[in-house]
């Protein structure tokens, strides 16, 4: 097969029969550097959620899937025309998203109430796209008009329509299992009879902000569902490790690394309702 990039997370691949191979490793970034030890079954158990949210997701548009995969982290695809934007929907306030608001009373061109903090819920869910950027750099947020420059009135509603659908639906469903979908990033392609179609991943916590509903409270920062343990563990005295030194972090101790891997679980268990075999 031939290897076509290598994301922080994800390896993708061209089958002979001209198929995409999406793999998901073991990898977790956090802080923007790919940590050491691996999570096990973390590729795995992030699939497996993609796969299972394509399923609920398909009455709302058509996804890239084609084929069975050779293992439990590998997706097969039907390559697509990306679209060059990011489609992110928002429903709570945090990250780049609440920097926005702080500075300029909006998120991609979207104006918002006054007096909103990190993690408020918004009073609707918004459509706040961002650039693609190239290797290395940060995506920058666009407003709606800049989409409609880039690809169109009628496929920039396209892309607000169904993006917020998938998080409609997406929130509905985590909010019964006791979990906020604060916000997602979905990208879509244009498939080879022209279709607007789902592709990559879709509503794992690595496109995803999920946050434990018990414990939800604007005003500071939300404990992120997955990563909580790590970013603790790095930024505590234990670690050793200065976040402002550029040096890499220090490698996760075992039991954080056992912890990080139940909670992966504990998402996908609770979202989909199955138990993870591995
Ligand atoms: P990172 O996620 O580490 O910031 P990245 O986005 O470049 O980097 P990946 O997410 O691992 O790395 O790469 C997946 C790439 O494959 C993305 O560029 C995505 O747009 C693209 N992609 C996903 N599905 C398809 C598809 N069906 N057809 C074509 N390209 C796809
Ligand atoms: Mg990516």
């Amino acid at each position: 097969m031939k290897h076509l990039h290598s994301g922080k997370v994800r390896d993708l691949y061209e089958t002979d029969e001209g198929l995409l191979l999406m793999v998901a490793s073991d990898r977790l970034s956090a802080f923007d550097y790919v940590l050491e030890p691996e999570i096990p079954d973390k590729g795995a158990i992030l699939t497996q959620l993609s796969l299972w949210w394509f399923e609920q997701l398909k009455d709302i548009v058509p996804n890239h899937l084609a084929g069975t995969a050779p293992d439990a982290r590998s997706m097969v695809c039907r390559p697509l025309r990306m679209v060059p934007v990011e489609c992110v929907a928002r429903g709570y306030l945090a990250g780049g998203g609440l920097a926005e608001y702080r500075r300029d009373g909006a998120v991609s061109g979207v104006r918002l109430p006054q007096g909103l903090e990190d993690g408020s819920r918004l009073p609707e869910p918004v459509f706040t796209p961002s650039t693609k950027a190239p290797l290395g750099e940060h995506d920058e947020p666009i407003s709606f008009d800049e989409v409609v420059a880039r690809v169109g009135e009628e496929t920039a509603e396209e892309l607000r329509r169904i993006t917020l659908a998938v998080y409609a639906r997406g929130a509905e469903i985590a909010r019964e299992r006791g979990i906020i979908l604060a916000d997602t990033k979905i990208e879509l392609g244009w498939d080879s009879n022209g279709v607007l179609t789902l592709g990559d991943e879709v509503l794992t916590p690595d496109s995803s902000r999920f946050w434990p509903l018990d414990e939800w409270e604007p005003g500071h920062a939300q404990p992120s569902f997955d990563k909580q343990y790590v970013r603790n563990w790095l930024t505590s005295p234990e670690s050793g490790w200065d976040k402002s030194s550029g040096e890499a972090p220090p490698p996760l101790p075992d039991e954080v690394v056992e912890r990080t891997r139940r909670r992966y679980v504990e998402a996908y268990e609770r979202l989909t309702g199955h138990s993870f075999t591995g």
